[in-house]
């Protein structure tokens, strides 16, 4: 099923989890999933590591097993830009005959140690492309705040409608920890005419570690309310994860209330934060 359908009759809710890093055994990912079964997420997406030749197996592996297996709809994130169009195609072969229909279509974080192919410069090139050797639902990566990289948040904007005209199905944010960069952002996207759904990505936090890298990754900013927190809980992780789940909670109520088309969490391959905030939201996603 095309995910982008499933906009139309209900507020989403999907996870998103990562391939076990190159030690781990691959069964560790399918204990995660086993334990996230009962949220009843209305997909679930598979990151991609740009540039990692093991992780891309990986992904197309997982994504087929949650389809397939788990009987839920599954996305494949995909950054194009260290394959080639050839590499590609493979990809897309692949995905059709797990019976994978979504993709997120990434431009990928430009890998230091790797000469970036020059076939998918933007994530749009790589929306056109899948438009054109398959028939995949295409989900895109946007950024409430600005991605890092571009210089004004109008450039963003601008950016981001042309791979939605590109043939972009949905949107998926990046982690946010004030709502209000969400509601502008989703206000700009409207007045530039980007029509399809928006889901929101949340991220709970559940150590100062964690977030300080995500903020040098990708630059989010930390309201004031966000930083006393961790501050006061940074030395005690039981306080730390349930004070990251409560923040989320807080989160997604306010989202949920200002009628966010769906919520993204980011799941850190973590089920009982997911548990936790699921037990905590699940009312008001069907309300
Ligand atoms: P793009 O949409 O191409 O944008 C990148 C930059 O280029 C932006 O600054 C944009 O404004 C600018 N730009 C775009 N088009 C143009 C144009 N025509 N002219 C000039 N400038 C332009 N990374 C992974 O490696 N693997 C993953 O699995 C993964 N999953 C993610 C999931 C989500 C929900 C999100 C939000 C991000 C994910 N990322 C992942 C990270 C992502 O690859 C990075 O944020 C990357 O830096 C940008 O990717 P993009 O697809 O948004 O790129």
């Amino acid at each position: 099923m095309r995910t982008s359908e499933i906009f139309k009759n209900k507020t989403v809710l999907s996870l998103e989890v990562f391939p076990p890093r190159r030690t781990a055994s691959i069964d560790t990912i399918y204990n995660t999933l086993d334990q996230l079964q009962g949220l009843n997420p209305d997909f679930i997406s598979v990151t991609y590591g740009a540039g990692g030749s093991a992780t891309n197996t990986a992904t197309l592996e997982i994504a087929s097993a949650i389809k397939n297996h788990y009987g839920v709809e599954s996305v494949a994130h995909l950054p194009g830009i260290h394959l080639s169009k050839d590499e590609v195609l493979n990809m897309l072969a692949a995905f059709k005959e797990a019976g994978v229909e979504n993709i997120l279509a990434l431009r990928g974080d430009v890998n230091p140690d790797l000469v970036p192919k020059q076939d998918f410069r933007y994530a749009s090139d790589l929306v056109s492309f899948i438009k054109a050797n398959g028939d995949f639902n295409i989900i895109g990566a946007c950024y409430p705040e600005g991605h890092n990289e571009c210089p004004s948040l109008v450039d963003d904007i601008h950016n981001l409608k042309i791979k939605v005209d590109a043939g972009t199905d949905q949107l998926i944010t990046q982690l946010f920890f004030d709502n209000s960069y969400f509601y502008s952002f989703r206000e700009r996207a409207c007045i530039a005419g980007i029509n399809v759904p928006i889901e929101a990505g949340i991220m709970p936090v559940v150590n100062k570690k964690q977030i300080e890298r995500m903020v040098s990754l990708c630059g989010v900013k930390l309201p004031e309310k966000f930083v006393t927190m961790m501050e006061r809980y940074e030395n005690n992780p039981v306080a730390m994860r349930d004070a990251g789940i409560a923040y989320a909670v807080d989160q997604i109520v306010d989202l949920i209330a200002h009628g966010v088309d769906g919520i993204h969490l980011y799941t850190m391959n973590n089920p009982y934060i997911a548990h936790k905030i699921y037990e905590a939201v699940s009312t008001l996603l069907a309300a």
